[in-house]
């Protein structure tokens, strides 16, 4: 399903005046990137299957701006451009770009020609997991030294509206989804970030090879004159990056000697060419050792911009976490509740685990993603009371789990939190963490945490 494209280097923005583009989504990326296209001169055809109705956006606005807009639909129209743009999200196989593919005719995404407006240098977060909290603490370092620094991509912000503006950044600093990996072409960061690759939307790709593919097209235009920063412990990435073009730092929870950064006693060891420097950190919020990559990267990148080691420690020490992941919701009657509802995979499951030293009840389970439950078994054994499972993954997270702990089942969100209520003791900690994504009952995690928080802040 995955479609890579080839290396087309024709396709640039010098090329754009005058020639027809549609894109397809009319969500924020969509109308940033038709605004950036409209500004270069192309003539675009802003395509919604939507119908108007169900839009919030102003249409007559979008078209005085010089978009021609369709909802309800793609029409045939769409295959009468030069180029097609997606927004990240929309499956490649649906027929109005299967049909475009057998004219030819490109397919890229919203990043792919946002980069064509870039001339600052381009800093690329991708991987399974922590790349919203890295990309987060990374530009909070940024800004604080450089306040034109650019945090855009898959955390919310369309790189294409940044590039509107007539100033460029010091610089861009993206998050970017497997997803809109698919799409890029002559995307070429200065420096790429893999944060690690293990088993994520397994339901959308055919295999593990295929969604580490997609993820790996990050290097697609990459030379020995940019860097690549990934993560030694994982070992998936090290056996495919070792003969890639750019210059590698690692980044490891245990000392190495290779250049990057690896994490000590609450210290981030920075080590480059030769020289080792140490960032020492007092006091830093985020709690759990998935964490010490994320701030070993934001240190790292940070630091390879120079920007001073007193800065980055001062702002990993005032980052207090992003909503939804690892989040302390409530102390009641010494009983923590956590909100970890971003934790879609069983390896964030287990990070979160590990967060704890024990007297875990753990609230779990959601929309299969297809992933091994019983990865995270002896963890369970030795920190987990009791779990309390929900959705449609309770079937076979039970049979995983049955063997190693005790565990329950609840038909609501609600009812869970009761069950795990009940059965917690004063030092306790309430979690939940799901392993999957949250489509079968609710509308996203975000929603799935929200509704967490509200019946947790309703308990007495
Ligand atoms: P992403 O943007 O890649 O989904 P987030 O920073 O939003 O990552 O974190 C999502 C979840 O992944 C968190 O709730 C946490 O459980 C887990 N997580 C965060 N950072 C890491 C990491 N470096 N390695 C593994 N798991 C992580």
């Amino acid at each position: 399903m995955s479609m890579h494209l080839e290396k087309k280097a024709e396709l640039n923005r010098a090329q754009l005046k005058g020639t027809r583009i549609a894109v397809l989504g009319a969500a924020r990326s969509g109308i940033a990137v038709s605004k950036l296209l409209v500004s270069a001169g192309a003539s675009v055809l802003l395509s919604e299957v939507k119908p108007a109705s169900q839009l919030t956006v102003d249409l007559t606005s979008l078209q005085k701006a010089g978009i021609a807009v369709e909802t309800g639909k793609h029409s045939e129209a769409v295959l009468e451009s030069a180029l097609i743009c997606i927004s990240p999200g929309l499956p490649l196989d649906i027929p109005i770009l299967k049909q475009a593919q057998q004219k030819g005719i490109p397919i890229v995404g919203e990043i792919e020609i946002a980069s064509w407006f870039c001339k600052s240098p381009i800093f690329a977060i991708t991987g399974s997991n922590g790349k919203t909290t890295t990309t987060t603490l990374a530009g909070q370092i940024f800004k604080k030294n450089e306040p034109s620094t650019v945090v855009a991509g898959n955390i919310g912000n369309p790189f294409s509206e940044f590039m509107l503006n007539k100033e460029q950044p010091a610089y861009v600093i993206l998050e970017i989804s497997s997803f809109q990996l698919e799409t890029i072409c002559s995307f070429h960061p200065r420096i790429a970030v893999l944060m690690n690759l293990t088993a994520n939307h397994l339901d959308r790709y055919p295999d593990f090879d295929s969604y580490a593919g997609a993820k790996l097209n990050i290097l697609m235009n990459m030379s020995a004159d940019d860097l690549l920063i990934y993560n030694g412990d994982d070992s998936y990435l090290c056996k495919h990056l070792k003969n890639s073009k750019p210059r590698k730092l690692v980044f490891s929870q245990r000392p190495h000697s290779l250049e990057g950064a690896f994490w000590e006693h609450d210290t981030i060891v920075i080590q480059t060419e030769k020289k080792q420097q140490t960032i020492q950190l007092k006091k830093y919020q985020l709690q759990g050792p998935h964490n010490h990559y994320n701030m070993m990267v934001a240190a790292l990148l940070a630091h390879l911009q120079h920007i001073p080691d007193k800065i980055i420690a001062l702002e990993i020490a005032a980052f207090s976490g992003i909503e939804h992941r690892l989040e302390l919701v409530r102390e009641l009657n010494r009983i923590s509740f956590f909100n970890d509802s971003k934790a879609t995979t069983v390896d964030s499951l287990s990070y979160a685990l590990q967060s704890f030293p024990g007297n875990i009840i753990l609230i779990a389970g959601g929309k299969d993603k297809g992933g091994d439950f019983s990865e995270v078994n002896q963890l369970l054994k030795e920190r987990v009371k009791v779990t309390i499972l929900i959705g449609q993954a309770s079937e076979r997270m039970s049979e995983a789990w049955t063997k190693v702990i005790p565990v329950l089942r609840a038909r609501t969100l609600p009812e869970a939190v009761k069950i795990a209520y009940h059965h917690a003791y004063p030092g306790d900690i309430v979690l939940l963490s799901p392993a999957c994504s949250s489509f079968d009952m609710f509308r996203d995690y975000e929603d799935r945490g929200e509704q967490f928080k509200k019946i947790v802040a309703g308990l007495n």
